[in-house]
């Protein structure tokens, strides 16, 4: 058999990170196990499902990394089809129109909850003649529930999760107006699409078992189900928004890698051993549903942010100065021309070093778009004492007469310069840092007047020098 998995989000404007990680656990299986991911856009809510919606979807799983192995199928393209395999299982007995008005439903209702029965429909029309039927009145399509027995899923995840089927009861496949229901789309769909394996939220378990009724009718064998625990909030409650971010789109505009939120949402819910981060080769090689856990992960901010640290310093150099130049193209006051990209590219190996997140990133990395004067940070003012500033002008001249201006020439000036002023290291490359950056921190001294180069470090400190 070959593994067919499928990630079915309806477009609700967001992707969120409980399906984000459906998604990939999805796309992860299927590539394990050498077989194919699908995508199916369940966008039958016509009003909700507007192309922005999907644009969401479709932006937020490329930026994850996670494409499709075929066409994406949207469901709304196949509701003939759907009410095609309920006008067969009419045909074949498996199903009835029931003509109960909203008023009898209602009385349904309440007379089973008088009666401290659940409300469920009674099967009025289930075994009624047809010929009862009023003239020309609507009616709905109903499934026959199974009456005996159980129904008993072997989840790959949950275990044996099981039903008395007396608990179902006949439910609507086609409505009056002739549309299908979600659960009839839902088994249609992943028939026709030869799924294997519906990995999916838990919040679907209760779905499953109504579900598995119409594929016995139709005597189509049931896909292996494996539904995962929902992520919580970090105190244990449904993941809110008081909690944070829970859309891609908020982490992405946050400054996470896709790497670092792919990575992280793997270890939520799924271990192996105590492999921590884990490139997508690794991912694909070790992951299976066996490493899936029961409970419900909760999600941990903190941890995120430093995986995204380890993924960032990973990271290729000139991939971070691009994402670099395009946040700072909003920033006022830095110039993103070829040459403050030229100085970016060369610090980032110290600038990634540095920063947990892109955001982070771009603003350690401004400065050296900045011209005279610089804003200075409170910390890097502090620093710029009448002594210190002239300090740096004595510095200055200095820096002035070395030749060539490479990092060995700056170390060597830098120390001959704190020992002929009977200064410690630090307190010579502090305040040049501040006069240079306009900040307290900032990569290694050396390197940071290396980017900068001779003729912008010696302009910003006599900038401050001669103030
Ligand atoms: N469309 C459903 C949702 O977004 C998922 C259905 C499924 O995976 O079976 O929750």
């Amino acid at each position: 058999m070959t593994v067919r998995t499928r990630f079915a989000p309806s477009p609700t404007g967001l992707l969120h990170i409980g399906n984000a990680r459906a998604a990939l656990f999805n796309f992860l299986y299927a590539r394990h196990h050498g077989g194919s991911f699908l995508l199916r856009i369940e966008d039958t809510d016509r009003e909700r499902s507007t192309q922005k919606a999907v644009d969401v979807l479709f932006d937020g799983l490329a930026w994850m990394g996670i494409q499709s192995d075929e066409e994406p199928v949207f469901q709304s393209t196949r509701q003939e089809r759907h009410a095609q395999v309920a006008h067969e299982l009419l045909e074949r007995g498996l199903a009835y129109r029931c003509y109960c008005t909203a008023e009898e439903l209602k009385d349904m209702r309440e007379t089973a909850m008088a009666e401290g029965r659940p409300p469920r429909y009674n099967g009025m029309w289930r075994d009624r003649d047809p010929a009862d039927a009023p003239k020309d009145a609507p009616y709905t399509v109903r499934i026959k529930a199974p009456h005996e027995g159980e129904t008993v899923i072997h989840d790959l995840v949950q275990g044996e999760v099981r039903v008395a089927n007396s608990e179902l009861d006949d439910m609507i496949i086609l409505r009056a107006d002739g549309t299908p229901v979600y659960q009839l789309a839902v088994v249609v769909d992943d028939h026709d699409m030869d799924i294997t394996h519906v990995i999916r939220g838990d919040d679907h378990l209760t779905n499953t078992f109504r579900q598995a009724m119409i594929y016995r009718a139709m005597g189509w064998d049931l896909p292996k189900f494996a539904h995962l625990p929902l992520i919580h909030g970090p105190d244990g409650a449904k993941l809110s928004k008081r909690h944070g971010a829970q859309s891609v789109v908020e982490f992405r505009e946050m400054g996470y890698l896709p790497e670092a939120l792919n990575n992280y949402l793997l270890r939520l819910g799924w271990g192996h051993g105590d492999a921590e981060i884990l490139s997508r080769d690794e991912q694909i090689r070790l992951f299976d549903l066996d490493g899936v856990g029961r409970s419900p992960s909760r999600m941990d901010y903190a941890k995120l942010l430093h995986i995204n640290g380890v993924w960032m310093r990973r990271a290729d150099d000139t991939r971070l100065t691009d994402d670099v130049m395009e946040r700072l193209s909003q920033v006022e006051g830095v110039d993103t021309s070829d040459a403050t990209r030229a100085r970016v590219l060369q610090l980032m190996p110290g600038l990634k070093e540095r920063a947990k997140t892109l955001v982070e990133l771009a603003e350690n990395a401004a400065f050296l778009g900045r011209s005279i004067p610089l804003p200075f940070e409170a910390k890097a003012q502090k620093l710029l004492t009448p002594e210190n500033r002239a300090m740096l002008g004595r510095l200055a001249t200095q820096l002035e007469a070395l030749s060539p201006f490479d990092g060995p020439g700056i170390d060597a000036t830098l120390r001959r310069f704190a020992e002929e002023n009977e200064l410690k290291l630090g307190k010579v490359a502090q305040p040049l840092r501040a006069a240079v950056t306009g900040s307290s921190m900032s990569p290694g001294i050396d390197d940071t007047l290396l980017a900068l180069g001779r003729d912008e470090v010696l302009a910003r400190i006599k900038a401050v020098a001669h103030e």
